[in-house]
C-alpha cells in the first residue's frame, strides 16, 4: 500500500523528483484543481498505467479566474482529496499555497495565441493565460515524463499540446477521455453546486449533444442543426448558452459541416454555474 506524502514548497518537490529520476523511475503528473471526483482520479488511474510514479497537484488557481467569478466559492477538501489519491496508488501530492506559486513581483504570463481566442477563450478572455502559466510552471517544477488532461476540457487539452510543443518542454501530454454521471453528464467539481432541480435539467445536455452529433454525422449543415439544438437546451431548462459549436478540433474553427477530425463543443449556465461538454462527430 502507498503512503500518500504531501509537499507545499517547490523545492520540496525538486528534492523528491530528483530522487524519483536517480532511482531511474518514469513520473506521470496529474494536474487538479482539487473537489476529486472519478473523472480527476481517472487520470491519476492512468497515470499509474504508465509511470512507476504518480504525483498529483492540488492548487485552485486564481489566475484562472475572473473577479466576477467562483474562485472563493471553489469546492476545497484537501483531506478528501489527499485519501481518495492515496487510495488510487498516488506518490506524492504537491499542494503549494498561492504565495509559493505566485510570489511577490510575479510577472511572467504564458500566452498561446489563436487556439484560445475560439469557444472558452471568448467567454473567458482570463481564462487560458492563466492555465497556461500555471501549467508551463507544474510541468517545469515536476519535470515528468508524462502529463494527463482531461478531454472534458478539450480546448485546454489542446492549448497545453500547443504551448508544450512551442516552449520544448520535454514531457508527453497523455488526453484521457471524459468520465461521465450515468445519465451522461461529465464528472465536474462544479457540479456540485447544482440543486437537485438543476441536476436534472443537467442530463439534457450530454442527451442533446449526442442527438446533434448524429444529426451532424448525417452531413447536414451545421447552422440549422445548431440552432434546434440550442432551443432545445433553453427549453430543457438550461440559461445562457456560451456557445454550440461544430468545430474542426485541431484548429477548433467552427466548421459548417462534418468533416473529420470534427467535434462538438458546448457551454452553458443554469443559473449560475457554467457546464461545458464536448463530443467527437467524425
Ligand atoms: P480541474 O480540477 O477541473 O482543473 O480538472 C483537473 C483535470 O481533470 C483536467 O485535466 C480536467 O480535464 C480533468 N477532468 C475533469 N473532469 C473530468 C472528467 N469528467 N473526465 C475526465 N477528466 C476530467
Amino acid at each position: 500500500m502507498s503512503v500518500l506524502e504531501i509537499v507545499r514548497k517547490v523545492a520540496d518537490l525538486r528534492a523528491r523528483t530528483a530522487q524519483f529520476r536517480a532511482a531511474h523511475a518514469t513520473i506521470g503528473l496529474v494536474p487538479t484543481m482539487g473537489a476529486l471526483h472519478d473523472g480527476h482520479l481517472t487520470l491519476a488511474r492512468s497515470a499509474k498505467l504508465d509511470n512507476v510514479r504518480v504525483i498529483a497537484t492540488l492548487f485552485v488557481n486564481p489566475k484562472q479566474f475572473s473577479p466576477t467569478e467562483d474562485l472563493a466559492a471553489y469546492p476545497r477538501d484537501e483531506a478528501a482529496d489527499a485519501a481518495a489519491l492515496e487510495r488510487v496508488g498516488v506518490d506524492l501530492l504537491f499542494a503549494p499555497d498561492v504565495a509559493e506559486m505566485y510570489p511577490e513581483n510575479f510577472s511572467t504570463s504564458v500566452a498561446v495565441s489563436g487556439l484560445t481566442q475560439t469557444l472558452c477563450g471568448a467567454v473567458r478572455p482570463h481564462f487560458f493565460g492563466g492555465v497556461a502559466t500555471v501549467v508551463t510552471k507544474l510541468l517545469l517544477q515536476a519535470l515528468p515524463d508524462r502529463a494527463y488532461f482531461g478531454e472534458k476540457d478539450f480546448q485546454q487539452l489542446q492549448v497545453i499540446r500547443r504551448l508544450v510543443r512551442d516552449l520544448n518542454i520535454p514531457t508527453a501530454i497523455v488526453g484521457v477521455p471524459t468520465i461521465r454521471e450515468a445519465d451522461g453528464l461529465a464528472m465536474s467539481s462544479r457540479n456540485a453546486y447544482l440543486s437537485p432541480a438543476q441536476r436534472r435539467i443537467a442530463g439534457a445536455l450530454p442527451q442533446i449533444l449526442q442527438e446533434t452529433v448524429a444529426e451532424l454525422r448525417t452531413g447536414a449543415p451545421a447552422a440549422p442543426v445548431l440552432a434546434a439544438a440550442k432551443s432545445r437546451l433553453h427549453k430543457s431548462g438550461f440559461d445562457r448558452i456560451d456557445y454550440l459549436e461544430l468545430c474542426d478540433e485541431q484548429s477548433l474553427q467552427p466548421i459548417p459541416v462534418a468533416r473529420p477530425p470534427a467535434r462538438l463543443f458546448a457551454a452553458a449556465f443554469i443559473g449560475k454555474t457554467r457546464l461545458i461538454d464536448n463530443w467527437p462527430v467524425i
